[in-house]
């Protein structure tokens, strides 16, 4: 079977974004189909300014999220990253394979480090080996491919370069992983700025809608979403990004295709209507199974405490390996 892995960072509420991208296919597809762990990876919530005591809790609340998503732990591995030690261990020994000019590259990088100076902040060395770390969730595990939203490409794209480069010179180590997106929804724009991806980390906005935004609120900020000044509703995301935007909303939550529902509409505000039910009815369930599991923060705490013993048994064979390979 198949090894699959992927996470999300509790930086901050989860979105749409991070729903339609990645949580769904995780848990209706990659969890039936493969032997697959899926990771709250709270050390990358440390890479920027951040509040302890809010990491550990949104942390835990991304975890019941996963959960409340459909992730079942009798069919995958849900953990929290800061608690299998094996993840820091393999990212120093993929810092030394690494190089400080592919880190330089990374898209993200230069663009949240150039954030962080505009505010006048100073730059963290994590923010630049981040990807290095997360190189090393992915390895550890052996994983054959990291289903994630567009966003994550060049991440996985580095991922593999690593590990080709660390079996090159140290003999065969690790699986070679490949990233893996859906279909539709694989980037979901920010509703303010279309522009940009509907980020988490982003100051809270009415640009994002959160897994736990009331229906209320989900409503409001679709309808206010910007489109232009046209008038036809067409599928075209270079000249319209905020209307193929929420066509691609619409679309990733009826099972529609975007470019076909675009000729179903005849004016902006019955798209934004029907767009603002079809998240409101796909949030509805998730909200409902995460009421229950926030009830029982004990039970949310023992499957994650089994998740990492499991993990832990799974990585532990992988690094050794890769210590062993190394010279140490
Ligand atoms: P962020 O902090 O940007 O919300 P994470 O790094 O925690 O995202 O990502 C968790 C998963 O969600 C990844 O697979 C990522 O590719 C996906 N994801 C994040 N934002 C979006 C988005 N706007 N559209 C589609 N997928 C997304």
């Amino acid at each position: 079977m198949k090894r699959v892995f992927s996470g999300v960072k509790p930086t901050g509420h989860l979105t749409l974004g991070n729903y339609l991208g990645a949580l769904r296919r995780w848990a209706e597809v990659d969890q039936h189909r493969a032997d697959a762990l899926f990771c709250v990876v709270d050390l990358h919530a440390l890479t920027v300014d951040h509040d302890p005591a809010r990491v550990r809790r949104l942390s835990r609340q991304a975890a019941t999220l996963l959960l409340a998503a459909g992730l079942d732990p009798r069919s995958c591995t849900v953990f929290v990253q800061s608690h299998v030690d094996e993840h820091a261990r393999l990212s120093y020994l993929l810092e030394c394979v690494a190089t400080d000019g592919e880190m330089r590259r990374m898209i993200q990088y230069r663009e949240k480090s150039a954030r962080e100076r505009e505010r006048g902040g100073s730059v963290r060395l994590s923010l630049l080996t981040y990807p290095v770390l997360m190189a090393a969730d992915i390895l550890a595990y052996g994983t054959d491919e990291v289903p994630v939203g567009d966003d994550q490409t060049q991440h996985v794209e580095l991922t593999r370069d690593l590990a080709v480069r660390f079996n090159q010179r140290y003999g065969h180590t690790f699986v070679v992983p490949r990233a893996t997106h859906p279909p539709v929804a694989a980037r979901v724009m920010n509703l303010q700025t279309p522009t940009s991806k509907m980020g988490k980390s982003d100051d809270s906005g009415p640009g994002i809608v959160y897994l736990l935004d009331e229906p209320e609120a989900v409503r409001k900020k679709v309808m206010r979403a910007v489109t232009d000044s046209g008038r036809e509703v067409v599928y075209d995301r270079e000249e319209r990004p905020g209307l193929a935007n929420l066509l691609e909303i619409l679309a990733a939550c009826t099972g529609g295709d975007p470019e076909a529902l675009a000729g179903a509409y005849g004016s902006y505000g019955a798209l934004k209507k029907d767009t603002a039910d079809a998240v409101v009815e796909v949030l509805r369930p998730v909200q409902a199974r995460h009421r229950e599991l926030a009830a029982d923060p004990v039970e949310v705490e023992r499957v994650l405490r089994d998740g990492a013993e499991k993990a832990r048994a799974m990585a532990r064979p992988v690094v050794d390996r890769a210590y062993r390979a190394i010279g140490l």
